[in-house]
């Protein structure tokens, strides 16, 4: 047995591999990259593990799926809402079944620290019907995954491990074992089972609701869902709150616990624990899904059931070791740290010299002949030049979803409608919006910033930069002389200004190119 230091997400990749993975999948999003790039990474020159970067996550669960019908076992990974573009795949996924085992791992963003909600995972776990561990920590990353990846062979079912950023991101001493040799290929004959007519379907869902019972079972005997009876006080703790409750109470506590890492919930083991106290405080990292179904199945025997939905844990943001030691009525640590109050506030910003600054003062200029103009944004380093000085973009919602809601804005009759997307996010989720807009000869102004990479998440490969992202605009119908093409510098500052201008002045969809490769790329490959 070794051990290595190991983020959690490097765990997660490392169990893959480990587990004889043939193929990682993914886009990039923090907390959720370092899976695929652990990967990429410590497989590269093998030759024998798949590793490039899809074009969005939706793409990449269906490569995995793939895989998976080929016979070979496939890691998709991607943050929490890159699930919401993968769901119709994921969703159908429960349907048709797997061949070879496929773990899709998500990367919650509890607190939002670099996403725009908090959405949990464990809702879809439930909704696709299949099961779901939760780690606690870095040793059950590793080692979920290869019983995920068992299990799924098993039931012949997609299987989610659920990470939270503070996991993700955080590293500590896992013990490893011997890698298992890949799956020979084989794949799947049955037609039926992988074509979806309603007709094949409706049987296919008869499947999956027949191994419920099966996946009840399994999380009821899992080894991970441990239950310790003891005083008439009672916590439930999920993945790593259950870390935070243990930093809180010493050995000799007389509380009885529930410690819950895979899914789906065992009402059983619940109803053991109810019955066993008069007080129960549920702590989750994301959303009250267990302590909503304790309530619902419970909640009339007279048992105060207490966590995020009765206040005792705040029903917004991460959890931590502070606000459960809070929840559990035990007074205030004294902090190790107090915040310096004459530290300077420093809101995240774009790096000096960055190409966007230049494109948007740029377009701040042009836009400014028109009263109060607003300007959709995508998600991306971009994003940033809400903040002032630039507070240069007015909304930001979904990946892709600039283009689509400038679009409808020029519907309505708005003027001048600009969207503004990274060319990363352009491929991931812009094109079909510009399909649309220019069917619809829309009066609409995108500018695609096109540095060269995905700069925010660590200077990932983009897949349509350069000469491939004129084509793809060209192909989607934008006229050759409304593709303009700028280079944001502070030189070229009153020529872009005008060439913004001329296009905010026809009535057409435009598509102007900011390119410029990003700083952060250019240092990466010169060091
Ligand atoms: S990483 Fe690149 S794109 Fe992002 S702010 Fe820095 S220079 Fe600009």
């Amino acid at each position: 047995m070794q051990r290595e230091v190991l983020l959690g997400d490097e765990a997660v990749g490392l169990g893959a591999i480990h587990a004889g993975l043939s193929g990682v999948y993914g886009y990039p999003g923090t907390p959720s990259t370092e899976i695929f790039e652990f990967v990429e990474q410590r497989t590269a020159g093998s030759g024998d593990v798949h590793a490039f970067w899809s074009t969005n996550e939706k793409v990449a669960y269906e490569e995995a799926l793939g895989m998976s019908w080929a016979g070979k076992r496939a890691l998709v990974c991607m943050k929490h809402v890159g699930l919401n573009v993968a769901a119709d795949a994921f969703m159908n996924s429960a349907v048709t079944g797997t061949n070879g085992g496929l773990v899709l791992a998500v990367a919650d963003d509890p607190g939002m620290h670099s996403s725009q909600n908090e959405q949990d995972s464990r809702v879809y776990a439930q909704f696709a019907l299949i099961p779901c561990f939760e780690p606690r920590d870095q040793q059950e990353c590793y080692d979920m995954m290869i019983e995920a990846f068992d299990l799924s062979e098993e039931l012949a079912l997609p299987v989610m491990v659920r990470l939270v950023t503070r996991l993700a991101h955080s590293r500590s001493g896992v013990a490893t074992r011997e890698p298992r040799p890949q799956n020979a290929l084989h794949p799947t004959r049955e037609i039926r089972k992988w074509t979806l007519l309603p007709s094949n379907a409706r049987v296919q869902y008869r499947h999956l609701i027949d191994k419920q019972p099966e996946l009840l079972r399994r999380a009821e005997d899992s080894v991970h869902n441990r239950l310790n009876l003891a005083g008439r006080r009672g916590v439930i703790a999920c993945g790593i709150a259950n870390n935070y409750f243990l930093e809180n109470v010493d050995d000799g506590h007389d509380l009885s616990v529930l410690s819950l890492a895979q899914y789906p919930v065992p009402a059983g083991r619940i109803r053991r624990l109810v019955e066993h106290v008069d007080d129960l405080l549920v702590l989750e990292d994301g959303y009250p899904v267990v302590e909503n179904m304790v309530r619902g199945l419970f909640g009339l025997n007279g048992v105060r059931i207490r966590g995020r939905m009765t206040g005792e844990v705040p029903r917004t943001g991460e959890l931590n070791p502070d606000l459960v030691r809070s929840a559990l009525e035990l007074p205030p640590h004294p902090t190790a740290h107090q915040p310096s109050p004459s530290l300077a506030g420093r809101p995240p910003a774009l790096c000096k010299g960055c190409p966007h600054t230049d494109t948007f003062r740029a377009l701040n200029e042009a836009l400014s002949e028109f009263e109060n103009p607003q300007v959709f944004s995508d998600i991306g380093c971009y994003t940033l030049a809400a903040f002032p000085p630039l507070e240069a973009i007015h909304s930001c919602v979904a990946m892709g979803a600039s283009i689509g809601m400038a679009a409808g804005a020029a519907h309505a009759g708005y003027r001048p409608a600009v969207a503004a997307i990274g060319d990363s996010t352009f491929s991931h989720g812009g094109i079909t919006p510009l399909l649309s807009a220019v069917q619809q000869g829309v009066n609409l102004k995108v500018i695609v910033l096109d540095n060269g990479t995905v700069g925010m998440t660590g200077t990932q490969r983009s897949m349509s930069t350069g000469d491939a992202l004129d084509h793809i605009i060209l192909g989607a119908g934008v006229a050759p002389e409304h593709l303009r093409i700028i280079e944001p510098t502070p030189a070229n500052h009153a020529a872009n200004v005008q060439i913004l201008r001329d296009e905010l002045a026809w009535d057409g969809t435009s598509v102007i190119i900011a390119r410029r490769t990003c700083l952060e790329a250019i240092k990466r490959k010169v060091s």
